[in-house]
Order: C-alpha cells, then structure tokens, then sequence
C-alpha cells in the first residue's frame, strides 16, 4: 500500500519522458533528494504545468508507491519567476541547483541545504551583491555543511597564527610562510582568510549583506574554484557558460 505524503520540496531538475510526462529530481524539506515522475505534466491543462518547472519551491502532494514517487497536486510558495529575466541570475541559479542535486543524498534531509539554496535563489533575484559574491558565499557554506569545511583559524600544519599568507586545498586550509609546500597553494591576504572565516561563522541571514574589493574577491574566487575541485572532483556544466563572463 502506498501513502500520500506533504513535504516542502524545490526542482531541480526537470526531464521530459513522454510527450506528456516529466521526471522531476526534487530536493525535499523531509526525505533529501527524491526522483518523481509528473504524470501529465506537460499537457497545457495539467494542474502539475505550473508546479513541476525547475526553480518552483511549493508545497508537493507525492503518492509514494513501493519504488517510484508520483505528484498528485503542488501548491506554489515561491517560484523565483523573477530569475528567469536576468540572463546572468538564470545561469548562476541553474549553477546552484546542478550543485545542489550532486551534493544532496537520496532520502537524507538536510534542513540547512535546503534553507541555504533557498535563501541564494532569491539573492540572485534580488541582486542587492555581486551576483559572483552570491555563488562563492553560497559554496563555502554548502561545502561546510557537507562536512568539507576548509581549516582557516590557524595554520593547519603546525598551528602557528602568524603569517598566514597561504591556502591549500589538499591540505584543507591555511598554511603560515614556513610551512607552505608544493606549487599548488594559493597566495591570500588578511581580507581574504578573515572572509572565509566571516563566512564560515556566521548563520546565513548575515551573510549576503556586504561587498568586496577586487584583490579579495579573485583571491576568495580561485580559493573556492580550487577547494571545490579538489573536494568534489566534479565539472558543473552551468560553469561553462559562466566562464565566458570572467
Ligand atoms: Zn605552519
């Protein structure tokens, strides 16, 4: 027998499989990343239409069979129509939701993800920081969730907390002037290491309320370019346009 369930639920990732359904990846408030299939979403007078395009957070009415989840009925709460007006806000927006469904786990909720993602989407849209600032503050964040946050209070060989000049991914955070090895680290300053510190300390609300100067930002930048490929050993296709831009 299967059951109704209610959960709060985002897309991330819509695929058509007929030429009337989808199969919708959702991130869920309750049950972490699920696979559903939308059946009839795609016919013009489908009650799923609005619900079951990526982006749409709502409420998601889901029959849960014995292997496979079907959408019987969304309720919208936000979907970040605004997103989709700005060329630069869409394709920083389907960049998080690509990066959020490889780090999420099937059937794990994870409750700070979910309000992490949610709170970036609409940072885009509002676009009151640099929308590049939005991305990179939005990966330190993910990463420390995840388990993978980089070491930056003190040198992480030898604990030393004088000349901290260095970051390196394969160690996990910064080096002093001594203990830097390898061709691999790279150069920071105070505004940077006290950047990802800031980052990594305080809760969300108070993390999408300032700007940084240039040598900062590209320093933070290529740490969090370095730090991820490192970590996650992955390419995200939405980078590749994004590229373009830098
Ligand atoms: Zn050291």
């Amino acid at each position: 027998m299967g059951a109704e369930i209610v959960t709060k639920a985002l897309v991330l990732h819509e695929m058509p499989i007929s030429d009337y359904d989808k199969r919708l990846i959702l991130l869920t408030k309750d049950y972490g990343k699920i696979t559903t299939f939308a059946k009839g979403a795609k016919k013009s007078n489908s009650k799923l239409l609005a619900g079951s395009q990526i982006f749409c957070y709502g409420d998601f009415h889901i029959y849960k069979g014995r292997n496979t989840y079907n959408i019987n009925q969304v309720s919208l709460i936000e979907p970040f129509y605004n997103l989709r007006k700005n060329i630069d806000a869409l394709t920083y927006g389907l960049y998080i939701l690509e990066f959020v469904e490889f780090i999420s786990v099937e059937n794990n909720a994870d409750h700070e993800i979910m309000k992490l993602v949610l709170k970036t989407l609409k940072q885009l849209e509002l676009g009151h920081i640099s929308l590049a600032l939005i991305i990179k503050i939005f990966e330190l964040k993910a990463m420390s969730y995840m388990g993978l946050s980089p070491w930056v209070k003190n040198c992480i060989l030898c604990n030393s907390t004088e000349n901290l000049n260095y970051f390196s991914s394969k160690d996990g955070g910064v080096l002093c002037n001594e203990c830097r090895t390898g061709k691999n680290t790279i150069l920071i300053n105070k505004g940077t290491k006290y950047t990802l510190e800031y980052i990594l300390e305080y809760p969300i609300e108070q993390l999408f309320r300032f700007e940084l100067d240039g040598v900062i930002f590209d320093q933070f930048k290529l740490v969090m370019e370095q730090f991820i490929e490192y970590n996650l050993n992955k390419k995200f296709k939405a980078l590749d346009f994004l590229k373009l831009e830098y």
